[in-house]
Formats: C-alpha cells, structure tokens, sequence
C-alpha cells in the first residue's frame, strides 16, 4: 500500500482535477440551458460566459471560480486501513494544493477573524471514511462554494405556512420552496441534493453525498425519481434563471436521498449547489494506479 506522503500527493491530484474542471455532464447540462435561452438574453449571456469561463480553466489548470470552496472528500477504504492516516493525508493534500494556488486560502478562524493562510482549519476539509469490501480506496471529492453553501435549508415538517405535511408532497414543497427562496442567489443555475428524515447533522452530510451523483442518473427508487424529475422541471418554471436575470434554466438536476427518523422529527435537509458543481472521482489502486471516475 501506498505511504502517507504518498497518499497525499494523489489527493492533491484529485483536488486539482476538481478546482480545475467541470464534469462533463454538468457542461452539457450548461450549454443545454444556454441553447434553450432567448437570443440575446441576459441569460444566455450569462451562461455563454459561464462556459467559456470553465473552457479557459480546464487548459491552465486554473480554479474554474474565484472562491473553491470547502473541499468534502467522501472515502471508500478497504478493511484495516487507518482512517487517521487518511484523514491527515486529505488535510495536508489542501494545504498542499492551497499553496500550488488550485485553491484559494479559504478558512477562517472564527474566534480570531483570521484566515489560516494555508486553506485548513478544524473541519476543514471534511472527511468521511467508509470501510468496503473492494480494493484500493474509492475517493470522491466536491468543492463547495461559499455563496451556494448559504442557499442550503432545512425544514421540519409540519410546516404549516407550506401547507406540507410529513409526506413525500410536503418533502416536495420543501425543495420548491429553497429554489424559490434562493432567487439565483448561490450562483444559479443550481444542482439541488436533498434528503429527508434523519437528524439535523446527517440529514445536511446525505444531502451533500446526493450531490455526488452524476446529473444524468436515476434514482433507484421510482417514487423518488419522479419526485426528482417533477421539481427539476418545476424548478425550472419559476422563471428565475441563471444568477437570477430571468430565464429557463434555474437548476440543472435534483438528487434525493433519505434516512431513518425519529417518531418526533421530519427533517428536509436542502444542499444547494452552484453551476461551478466541482466534482471528482477516482480509484486507486494499491499500487497507486489511479482511474479517474464520472
Ligand atoms: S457560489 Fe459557486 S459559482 Fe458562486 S462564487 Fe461561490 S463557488 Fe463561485
């Protein structure tokens, strides 16, 4: 198996594949939206530059925005391995990737007001370790931005003032009701990961790990794909737009996700992710071999 050191580099790898490019499902899901948009929109300008914004990065390898956001590794690892070792690796591959400038000094600490300089803090990168049964470790990252990170909620239901009960409809009108109140605020057109039930901490970390999923997929679970497809296009008739001009194109997908509850709690966990959606997968073998992932 690979050392720490080792280790390391080859997050710094993934972290520079993420800051760098889109996936090319979220660049087709762009360059529909902008096609589908008025000639001469102010939303068709906007998602015109959106797309050449991330078509000069991929070259430089340049963050394709401005601010990278918090870096969420989700690992897979076989049985034994430490997930200290890897934890550690994850947060000396940001500060290594912090100074090569793939992302940006982005932690602050909140007591002093200062940033750290080198983009790691307590909770900064977030680490989530699996143990699974196949080979190698399976790392998948996303880098969160700030702005969308504000448009994220979270709703109990009851929620009279929805008319939303504890049923799939009220988890419905939950959604809905975070794309209208985001207003293309968080960089619209956004990708929507939600989940429903579990507490008010794992219900925010499954609907970040929804967003892991690739836009063009569906989702197991029939009554939930609907759903998905249903806000999709309803999202899309609220007429917000991209960076809130107006428009066809408000979000780009929605994944759903659930957990257990209590008898006492309906939690609606909404993650809203901008269109700079970075997101990056791979395998490494335990030779260090590295397959890049969708
Ligand atoms: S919300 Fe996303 S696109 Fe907007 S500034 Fe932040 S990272 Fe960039």
């Amino acid at each position: 198996m690979l050392t720490a050191e080792q280790w390391t580099e080859k997050l710094v790898e993934v972290v520079a594949h993420a800051s760098t490019q889109l996936p090319p499902d979220v660049m087709d899901a762009l360059k529909r939206g902008r096609d589908a948009e008025e000639e001469d929109s102010l939303a068709r300008k906007a998602l015109d530059s959106i797309v050449l914004n991330v078509e000069m990065a991929k070259g430089a390898w340049q963050p394709i925005c401005q601010d990278t956001g918090t870096p969420l590794f989700f690992l897979h690892h076989p049985v034994g391995m430490s997930t200290r070792m890897l934890v550690g690796a994850a947060e000396e591959a940001v500060r290594r990737a912090t100074a090569k400038q793939l992302l940006r000094p982005n932690a602050v600490d909140p007591l002093t007001e200062k940033n750290t300089g080198h983009g790691q803090a307590p909770g900064i990168p977030t680490v989530k370790c699996e143990e699974w049964d196949g080979e190698g470790v399976e790392v998948k990252l996303i880098l969160k931005g700030g702005g969308s990170e504000n448009c994220g909620a979270q709703y109990t239901l009851p929620n009279t003032a929805l008319k939303a009960d504890r049923n799939l409809e009220g988890v419905k009108r939950c959604i809905l009701d975070a794309i209208y109140k985001a207003q293309g605020k968080g960089c619209a057109p956004g990708i929507i990961g939600a989940c429903f039930g579990g507490d008010r901490g794992s219900g925010y970390v499954e609907s970040k790990r929804q967003l892991l999923r690739p836009l063009p997929d569906h989702n197991p679970i029939p009554e939930l794909d609907a759903m998905e497809q249903d806000i999709l296009e309803k999202g899309n008739q609220l007429g917000i737009g991209p960076m809130g001009f107006g428009g066809k194109t408000t979000i780009l997908g929605v994944k759903i996700g659930y957990l257990g509850r209590l008898p006492a709690c309906f939690f609606v966990s909404i993650s809203y992710m901008c269109w700079a959606n970075r997101r990056a997968g791979a395998r490494i073998a335990p030779n260090g071999e590295v397959t890049w992932l969708s």
